[in-house]
């Protein structure tokens, strides 16, 4: 009997979801065994033809990673979703923008001018050179991928069967569902139902955390390097914003237990449609002011407040991106 067919492919992203991966370490071999695995790029000389030679839902598993930037992205959705049985949004750029995504609080051209002209890494010579989706040379044209006015996730291009969240998905997560997938093609048992995210609880990170809360009221925000926090205490009760209250369980609050705050990357708690809101909300019950002037005087004191409660989730956002306008009319 042939292997069920494996894919995983990787977007617009980092590459740390393939990382966490291949640190399920010695079980990737069982992995390799069970599958058959016909698209991995990162890890092996495939190409996208061998994609396209497959029949329509040929692949029993796809593992999408990364998010989708250009015209390139796009295309692989689409083509491993024609391919795919079960196509799985895997880590939180695939799952909802992630930091691609935090390019959607600006536009296609103010993005390309700081990375080809304002940017102190661009040198002299090229500075204000741009790429070209298509360039004449004296061996023929060269086409690369058109870079897109907004970053989408996953399933804002195509149909999702599941989710797998996490920056990158935590590696015990990862395994325990692909031993889960194993387990269901080897003895016919139902599959989670369509739309589920798999890997991850249904709580909060603060569900998780083993420190001490207390109602505190906060008349003053720390950036993490300002202060030396106690190990004990919740970090947002000593001023150090810390997003557990707006983040799905799963990870066993990892950060936080290195003493440093969660930033968000397991993606809003099930129920919760926008994570940077619901923060907002949670932060609104402990701030410790009567009047909007001394709101304001303790919200100053929050860098960057946009990226660091969309940090993760922009594109899945409420706002999805800041001028709606604009993705209408260039990502159409
Ligand atoms: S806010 Fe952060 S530190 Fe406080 S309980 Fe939640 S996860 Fe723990
Ligand atoms: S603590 Fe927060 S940021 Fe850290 S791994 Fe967990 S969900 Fe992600």
């Amino acid at each position: 009997m042939s292997k069920p067919k494996l894919a995983l492919y990787w977007a617009a992203g980092c590459g740390g979801c393939d990382i966490a991966v291949l640190d399920i370490e010695e079980k990737i071999l069982d992995v390799a065994d069970f599958f058959d695995i016909v698209f991995w790029p990162c890890a092996m000389d495939f190409k996208y033809s061998d994609v396209e030679a497959l029949g329509e839902k040929e692949i029993d598993l796809t593992l999408f990673n990364g998010a989708i930037r250009t015209s390139e992205n796009q295309y692989m959705a689409e083509l491993l979703r024609e391919k795919t049985k079960l196509l799985v949004a895997f880590g939180s750029c695939a799952m909802e923008g992630c930091i691609p995504a935090l390019s959607n609080f600006y536009d296609k051209q103010g993005t390309l001018d700081y990375a080809y002209r304002d940017a102190p890494s661009v040198d002299a010579e090229s500075r204000g050179t741009y790429p070209q989706t298509h360039t004449a040379m004296p061996e023929g044209e060269i086409e690369i991928p058109e870079f897109f006015n907004t970053v989408k996730s996953l399933d804002q291009v195509v149909a999702v069967d599941y989710y797998i969240p996490g920056c990158p998905p935590q590696s015990f997560q990862v395994l325990g569902v692909i031993e889960a997938v194993i387990d269901i093609l080897k003895t016919g048992k139902p599959l989670p139902p369509k739309g589920a995210v798999l890997g991850a609880g249904e709580k909060t990170c603060c569900d998780e955390c083993p420190r001490e809360r207390k109602e505190k009221k906060i008349k003053q925000f720390f950036r993490p390097h300002e202060i030396i926090p106690r190990e004990d205490i919740c970090l947002l009760d000593q001023g150090i914003i810390c997003l557990g209250p707006a983040t799905r369980s799963g990870c066993g609050a990892l950060c936080v237990q290195a003493n440093i705050p969660c930033r968000g990357c397991y993606g809003p708690p099930p129920q919760v449609q926008d994570q940077g809101a619901k923060m907002i909300a949670a932060l609104s019950s402990v701030i410790d002011a009567t009047t909007p002037e001394e709101t304001r005087k303790i919200m100053e004191k929050i860098a960057d407040p946009l990226g660091t409660f969309y940090r993760f989730s922009m594109a899945h956002s409420t706002f999805k991106r800041v001028q709606q306008e604009a993705a209408e009319t260039v990502d159409a």
